[in-house]
C-alpha cells in the first residue's frame, strides 16, 4: 500500500514546537515510505483563520525542509461538503437540533450534578415538523448534528494499540454551525475521504474525536485510515507546554535562537521514542530509522536546552558549502573563505557565533589594556614567532613568553588576550592566531603597548 498523509495545520496561530513535531513526524514517516503528503489548511473557521498565518506556516516548513505533493484549503472546497451534507441530511445521519448554547450548558449542568456523563439526550430528534416549524418561526436557526450508532468504536492505533470507545457513552457531534457553516469534523473526514489518505497522524488530543470520525468515515465512504496519535509534550518540568516558554515558536526559534532546521528535525524525530536523541545534519537518515513502533505513550519532555546542544553537533558537521552564503552575508558580503569556517567551526554552536569569530580575527575590536600591562605587551611583542601563523604559532610563543618574562597563569594569559582581541573571554588562542595573521597580531599588540 502507497502511503498517503497529511498535515492539516489551522492557521489560526504560528507554528509552535508542537505542531511542527506532528509536521515532522508526519513527513518522517512519508519519507520513510516514499509516501506523499498533502498540506491541508483547515481555514473553516473563516475568522479566526488568518492569510498571513497560511504563508509563515509554509514559510516554516519550508524552513523545516518539510515539502507537500499537493496542497489544499478547506474553505476552497465548499461545493463537495455541501454535497455530503445533503446526502447525511437525506439518509438520516445528521439531524436539526434547536437548543441555544445557554440551553445546553444548563441541560450540561443538571447532568453533572446527578453524578451523569453530560452526553447530549437527543432531545431535537424526537421534534415534530410542527415543533420545528415553531422555532424557525421565532428565528431560531438550527445546527446539526450527526446521529452516532450505539455500538462500540474500535480501532488499532499505531501508536496507543487498541483504542475502544462505547457510541451510546458519546454526545452527537455538531458538524454544522447556526449559519450553516461545516465544522472541521466533517470537513477533515470529507478531506482524508477525497485525497485517499491513507494514514492520519496528529496529536493525541485528537482521540475522542477520532471515534466519531471513524462513524463519519464509514456513513460517507465506508474506507477508514490508519490512526497514529502522538502524546503531547510537556515543558522539562513535565508541565504543559504552553506559550509561557515563550520563544517555542518555530520562527522564534529560526530567528531569534538562531537554530538549524535540521537540530529542530532531530529532536522532533526522536522525542518520545525509544531510539536516542542524536543529531542528524542528513534529515533523510533520520527518516530512515522512523517507525511508530518505537513510539511509547508517555508524556515526551521537551528541554530547549536539548536543542542548544544538538544546534552545535549540527553546526560542526556543517560542510562549507552549505553555509558559505549566509556566512558571507552575516559579515556584510565579505569573502570567507573554508579555512576560516574550519577553525572557528569547533568553536560555533549557533551560525551566528561565526560573526564574534570574524570580528575578533577581523576587527575592528577596541583595544584597552591596563597599564600595568604596557612593559609586559611590548615584551611578548617582541617575541612573536617569525613567518606565517598556524596552529602551533600559540604554543611556540608561549614557551618563548614562560622563559623570558616572570609572569604565568592569568596575568599572561589576560592581556595578552585583551591586547588581541579587546575581550576577556573568546576562542582559544591557539585557534585565533592563525585567523587574526600576524601583521594584524603585530598591529593590536603594538597599539595595546
Ligand atoms: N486543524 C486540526 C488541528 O490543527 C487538524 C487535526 C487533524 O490533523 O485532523 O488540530
Amino acid at each position: 500500500m502507497s502511503v498517503r498523509v497529511r498535515f492539516a495545520p489551522s492557521p489560526t496561530g504560528l507554528m509552535h514546537v508542537g505542531n511542527a513535531r506532528t509536521a515532522i513526524i508526519c513527513w518522517l514517516f512519508a519519507q520513510r515510505h516514499k509516501g506523499w503528503m498533502l498540506l491541508r489548511i483547515d481555514d473553516t473557521d473563516l475568522e479566526r483563520s488568518k492569510d498571513e498565518l497560511t504563508e509563515a506556516i509554509k514559510r516554516d516548513l519550508t524552513w523545516l525542509g518539510i515539502g507537500w505533493d499537493d496542497y489544499v484549503h478547506q474553505k476552497h472546497r465548499m461545493a463537495r461538503y455541501t454535497d455530503v451534507i445533503e446526502k447525511l441530511k437525506a439518509d438520516g445521519r445528521l439531524y436539526a437540533c434547536y437548543e441555544t448554547s445557554e440551553e445546553l450548558e444548563l441541560k450540561r449542568k443538571v447532568m453533572l450534578g446527578r453524578k451523569m456523563a453530560p452526553v447530549y439526550d437527543r432531545a431535537s430528534l424526537s421534534l415534530t415538523p410542527e415543533q420545528k416549524a415553531k422555532y424557525e418561526a421565532e428565528g431560531r436557526k438550527p445546527h446539526w448534528r450527526f446521529k452516532l450508532e450505539h455500538r462500540p468504536i474500535v480501532w488499532n492505533d499505531l501508536i496507543r494499540g487498541e483504542v475502544k470507545f462505547d457510541g451510546a457513552l458519546m454526545s452527537d457531534p455538531v458538524l454544522i454551525r447556526e449559519d450553516g457553516s461545516p465544522l472541521y469534523h466533517l470537513c477533515s473526514v470529507i478531506d482524508d475521504i477525497d485525497y485517499k489518505i491513507t494514514h492520519v497522524v496528529r496529536g493525541e488530543d485528537h482521540v475522542s474525536n477520532t471515534a466519531s470520525h471513524i462513524q463519519m468515515f464509514e456513513a460517507i465512504e465506508g474506507k477508514v485510515p490508519h490512526f497514529a496519535h502522538l502524546p503531547l509534550i510537556s515543558d522539562a518540568e513535565g508541565g504543559k507546554l504552553s506559550k509561557r516558554l515563550g520563544s517555542l515558536g518555530l520562527q522564534d526559534l529560526r530567528d531569534i535562537e538562531g537554530f538549524e532546521p535540521q537540530t529542530i528535525i532531530s529532536l522532533m524525530g526522536r522525542l518520545g521514542t525509544s531510539d536516542p536523541i542524536e543529531p542528524f545534519y542528513d534529515v533523510q537518515e533520520i527518516a530512515k530509522t522512523f517507525d511508530f513502533d518505537k513510539f511509547g505513550r508517555g508524556t515526551p519532555k521537551f528541554d530547549a536546552e536539548e536543542l542548544v546542544r544538538l544546534n552545535a553537533k549540527i553546526i560542526h558537521a556543517t560542510p562549507f558549502r552549505a553555509v558559505k552564503d549566509r556566512l558571507s552575508a552575516m559579515v556584510g558580503g565579505a569573502a570567507v573563505d573554508e579555512g576560516f569556517w574550519e577553525a572557528v567551526r569547533p568553536n560555533i554552536e549557533r551560525l551566528r557565533d561565526f560573526k564574534d569569530w570574524w570580528t575578533v580575527a577581523k576587527g575592528p575590536v577596541s583595544i584597552v589594556v591596563a597599564p600595568e600591562d604596557r612593559e609586559f605587551i611590548t615584551k611578548v611583542a617582541s617575541l612573536l614567532p617569525a613567518g606565517e601563523f598556524s596552529k602551533e604559532t600559540w604554543n611556540a610563543w608561549l614557551t618563548a613568553i614562560k622563559s623570558n618574562t616572570d609572569r604565568k597563569g592569568k596575568a599572561l594569559f589576560m592581556p595578552i588576550r585583551k591586547a588581541l582581541t579587546g575581550m576577556e573571554h573568546g576562542p582559544e588562542l591557539d585557534a585565533l592566531l592563525p585567523l587574526i595573521g600576524r601583521e594584524r597580531a603585530l598591529e593590536r599588540l603594538q597599539e595595546a603597548a
